[in-house]
């Protein structure tokens, strides 16, 4: 921490007065005020140093402190320098307003104001979702102008004093026993105005602009996430800090597989004899085959587990299971001889109508929920 002179950084005797503190920083802060010296680094370190120094020495009690422990008292009884010139802006308001005569129009165009956040939505496809996925996202946003950068003005003509007012923000005039102040209407109560307005943005320091932004979609996102993408929202004005981008991820429905969390659906339609004697089926499963075997005596309704084929979970990137869901056809016209086949089975079977039966809607809907339940588990290949 380099040793600081707050006296010297104002000029003034160490047993100055308030008074006195106040009218030395008056006159630095007009001259570095970063309004006068656009795009000046140094004018700008030396306008937070200035700020710095009356911050401390206007405060009776940090005062105090700093004339008995020097700068490391400060620091550690909490003070801390100023972030930018937003923060002084922010901090000295009022002195300001004294010193310049801003008027309060003049306070809401020069305080830092944050830029404003914004929503988009982006649609992906079911397949995209087994890996992170980075798109690429085309916005048109309000963003600081490239020509003055978020000045207004044109930074290569600068400023200049306010010749309505000579530089000092105000105009008084006299009415018999009263001086009345008020702030100087061309210049706003700054004391300069600007050369030439930027014609980019038409002094409004920003201008739209269409960006590409990269955004990565996290595997397994679920339909309707928004993602919070900082700093990507309208620029801030005047220092303030930008809005964030809040985007909606939209997952496009898929013909054959819709998932629950991470598991992926899909309705398997085998034929009788499939379910009947097993089998074994190729199911195209996004850019892969799958081979699912089908066990004997398989009913509708019953579930394929195809362990570790679903979408990855967004937080433990865990896959979930792909589950199939039997439907059995059966056939609607058969041969004269198939019928005879199947007559024939059926005596051997011992199948007749008298199974045939109405099922109470309770039991019918458990039966349902335990076939639900009957799942065969496969490792995938
Ligand atoms: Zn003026
Ligand atoms: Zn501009």
């Amino acid at each position: 921490m380099s040793y600081k002179d707050f006296y010297e950084i104002l000029g003034v005797p160490r047993n100055a007065s308030q008074e006195e503190i106040k009218r030395a920083y008056r006159r630095l802060a007009l001259k570095y005020h970063p309004d006068k010296n656009p795009g000046n680094k140094e004018a700008e370190e030396k306008f937070k140093e200035i700020s710095e120094a009356y911050q401390v020495l206007s405060d009776p009690e940090k005062r105090a402190i700093y004339d008995t422990y020097g700068y490391s008292g400060l620091t550690s009884s909490g003070h801390r320098r100023f972030e930018d010139v937003g923060d002084i802006f922010k901090t000295f308001s009022d002195i300001f307003e004294e010193f310049f005569g801003f008027t309060f129009e003049e306070k809401s165009h020069t305080r830092p104001r944050d830029g404003a956040d914004l929503s988009y939505e982006v649609a992906v496809d079911l397949e995209d979702l087994f890996t992170d996925k980075e798109i690429t996202l085309d916005i048109e946003k309000l963003d600081l102008c490239e020509d003055c950068g978020g000045l207004g003005y044109n930074p290569d003509k600068g400023l200049k004093i306010c010749e309505t007012c000579n530089g000092k923000g105000k105009i008084v005039y006299t009415e018999g026993f009263f001086r009345i102040a008020y702030a100087c209407p061309d210049c706003r109560g700054r004391g300069s105005t600007y050369v030439e307005i930027c014609k980019k943005c038409n002094g409004s320091g920003r201008a739209w602009k269409k960006k590409q932004i990269k955004v990565v979609i996290p595997a397994g996102v679920e339909d309707g996430t928004i993602l919070r993408i900082y700093g990507e929202g309208e620029a801030g004005l005047y220092g303030g800090r930008p809005g964030d981008l809040y985007l909606r991820v939209k997952v496009k429905p898929h013909p054959l597989f819709y998932r629950e969390k991470s598991n992926l659906i899909g309705n398997l339609k085998i034929n009788f004899v499939s379910a009947i004697l097993g089998d074994e089926v190729k199911v195209p499963f996004f850019k892969e085959t799958l081979s699912v075997k089908i066990p004997p005596g398989s009913q509708p309704g019953d579930e394929l587990v195809i362990e570790n084929k679903g979408l990855p979970d967004p937080k433990t990137k865990k896959r979930g299971d792909l589950i199939l869901r039997l439907q059995v056809e059966l056939p609607h016209n058969v041969s004269e001889e198939t019928k005879k086949l199947l007559q024939k089975i059926a005596e051997k079977e011992k199948i007749d109508g008298s199974t045939n039966r109405l099922e109470p809607y309770q039991q019918e809907k458990k039966k349902k929920k335990e076939s639900f339940w009957k799942k065969f588990i496969f490792g995938s290949r």
